[in-house]
């Protein structure tokens, strides 16, 4: 007898069930537009959410609200940008629609982030160069916080502001405080793979009214106060839609539920394999808080990674590789980069593994069981 078991993905949407309500405001009061009670409510709960005074503008995607954060702050044709090697391509890509230039940071072993030192490090040898950085763009890979401490300090002492990427690590903290906040501009995704999602989204997170109003015009084509249309820059078409945005609230309903389902994920994975000595798992270093994005592991050999990745998609089990570092990447190969191969080692031996907040335990035990066996094998 063939039985027919479901796809476990690495991480799919998970709506909470208020989503729809909103949605459907949406359409009966005929806010069916690019803003709105939904968009101005997200805000509102995001807002509430993360407190320390931030003010939140809700866009339409994690990758727009960088490249905002880049022009809020000047960033322009020529500029260099650190930006954290071991991420998602679009921490760098916006860097490069500014036409400025991304430099790319290796990452340290206690978060996997980016590492201080070789901050620090890159930055010196850029002033030496005659050419200060413009900012800063830092990382939360799967929901660990870099460490924020560290990093601030050395963005103060040279006086260049940190973009925080905190697209994988809403619910996350970082002594006490939230991630989201950790930055002098922060941006979130709502991307359908994410801890929360709106099928597509994000918000830039700003600490002064005037940089979020300054977002909010130029995300709506950079619109003139006047009744005709007059632009003096240039804009973007990068609003949150009022559709969208009913989701967005139904999700932050859930998103505290979401953070204890995937930190179980995690617990579970770690009392099964934490003792296998072929496997590493990243723990949360003194006052950090992880919401547990993915599950990331760290194995002893490429050859264990792939023996454990092909042995669960053989299963229709959806495991993926660690980021692989932007200064890898064919499209940045003419990059600068700092470099100690940390992030590379990574890539070569990491996996991430099944952890949807919507996982059930079944098969949480059916992916942990055929990772058991191939090791034991
Ligand atoms: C998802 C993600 C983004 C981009 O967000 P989108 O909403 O997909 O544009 C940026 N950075 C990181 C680290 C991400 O994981």
């Amino acid at each position: 007898m063939i039985t027919t078991q479901r796809k476990i993905w690495l991480s799919s949407p998970h709506m909470g069930g208020q989503e729809q309500k909103y949605v459907e405001e949406a359409f009966s009061t005929n806010w069916v537009a690019t803003l709105g009670p939904n968009v101005d409510g997200f805000e509102a709960s995001i807002t509430s959410y993360l407190k320390e005074g931030v003010h939140v503008a809700a866009v339409s995607s994690g990758t727009s609200a960088i490249h905002l954060a880049l022009i809020v702050l000047g960033v322009g044709k020529g500029d260099d940008v650190l930006c954290q090697s071991l991420t998602f391509s679009a921490s760098a890509n916006p860097i490069v629609y500014q036409g400025a230039n991304p430099i790319f940071i290796d990452s340290e072993e206690q978060t996997w982030n980016l590492s201080p030192e070789l901050l620090e490090n890159a930055i010196v040898d850029r002033i030496k160069n005659h050419k200060k950085p413009k900012a800063i763009v830092a990382v939360h890979l799967y929901g660990m916080p870099y460490d924020a401490l560290a990093i601030n300090q050395v963005a103060r002492k040279y006086d260049i502001p940190v973009i925080e990427d905190s697209a994988e690590a809403l619910g996350s903290e970082y002594l006490g405080i939230k991630c989201g906040t950790l930055g002098d501009l922060s941006i979130l995704s709502f991307n359908g793979n994410k801890i929360i999602t709106t099928s597509g989204g994000g918000a830039l997170i700003t600490k002064t009214k005037a940089q979020k109003d300054a977002a909010v015009k130029l995300a709506t084509q950079s619109r003139d106060q006047a009744v005709h249309y007059q632009h003096s820059q240039i804009g973007y078409n990068y609003r949150m839609s009022n559709v969208v945005a009913g989701i967005g609230r139904g999700q932050m309903e859930v998103l505290e539920d979401r953070v204890q389902q995937r930190r179980a994920n995690y617990n579970y994975y770690f009392e099964q394999l934490g003792d296998f000595q072929e496997l590493n798992f990243l723990s949360e270093p003194e006052g950090v808080y992880s919401n547990r994005w993915l599950t990331a592991i760290r194995t002893d050999s490429y050859q264990t990674r792939e023996r454990i990745r092909l042995a669960l998609a053989k299963e229709d089990i959806e495991s993926r590789p660690l980021w692989k570092p932007m200064h890898m990447q064919p499209v940045f190969k003419d990059c600068k980069a700092y470099v100690n191969g940390f992030s590379e080692s990574l890539f070569d031996t990491g996996l991430c593994l099944p952890s949807g907040s919507n996982l059930s335990e079944e098969e949480l035990e059916r992916t942990t069981n055929l990772i058991k066996n191939t090791l034991l094998r």
